[in-house]
């Protein structure tokens, strides 16, 4: 894990900086064409990936910030692993600075939501916080939103093994069924669009499952952003 003084840059200690200095942010934050559906990086000039064209998934579009490669995954861990909550500031910056991410943000209108990968209460109580609803209210406090933000109207309903310790089949296995949206609040989510945020994606098996229930539960458009997409 990378430490660091308050006023360092955290990958490469420079000071007087952010957490993250500019010329940092500037090196390992470079735009890349990536898949519009899942966020895989891809040669320039491609669209979509051949794992998306063979199986659509069920997110109609999908953008991240940053490749999880180094510098990130010891900073990510950081946020999540390191209870260091601060972190959240920083990446949501990362993502409004990412031109789609804030295209998609723009495009919610008054009754659409911002709404986290939820955590299951048990890893949640375990954790102290839900990482990705920290970057939802992080995004939030960067401008005025005309869109709804809430940690409970998707819920997880099943504890899943971390999704880090298994292969892409099983992860798939490991999350049907895992998300469902509060059945009292389904007329909340007919025909609006949703932003789905996450920090790091690896196969998409739980994005792609908490999408396919929001659409059973009738949104009309969801999105998916998140910090960092695996190679
Ligand atoms: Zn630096
Ligand atoms: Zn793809």
């Amino acid at each position: 894990m990378l430490k660091n003084l308050a006023s360092q840059c955290a990958v490469c200690h420079s000071w007087p900086a952010r957490r993250i200095c500019t010329h940092c942010e500037a090196r390992f934050a470079k735009p890349m064409s990536r898949c519009r559906t899942c966020a895989l990086a891809l040669v320039t000039g491609l669209d979509q990936c051949g794992a998306c064209v063979r199986q659509p998934p069920p997110l109609d579009a999908c953008f991240a910030a940053v490749t999880y490669a180094y510098p990130w995954p010891a900073l990510i861990a950081d946020y999540k692993f390191g209870q260091d909550p601060a972190w959240a500031g920083v990446f949501a910056k990362m993502l409004l600075n990412t031109p789609e991410v804030a295209d998609s943000l723009n495009a919610l209108q008054r009754g659409d939501w911002l709404l986290p990968i939820p955590l299951s209460s048990a890893r949640l109580e375990t954790r102290g916080f839900n990482q990705a609803w920290e970057l939802v209210k992080a995004i939030g406090n960067h401008g005025a939103r005309l869109s709804q933000a809430d940690a409970r109207l998707l819920l997880r309903i099943k504890n899943t093994p971390p999704q880090s310790q298994l292969k892409r089949e099983a992860r798939l296995r490991n999350v049907k069924g895992a998300f469902v949206v509060d059945p009292l609040r389904v007329p909340e989510l007919k025909g609006r669009r949703v932003l789905l945020v996450d920090d790091v994606m690896t196969s998409g098996a739980s994005l792609f499952a908490a999408a396919q229930a929001l659409r059973e539960a009738g949104a009309a458009v969801v999105t998916a952003v998140v910090i960092a997409r695996t190679e």
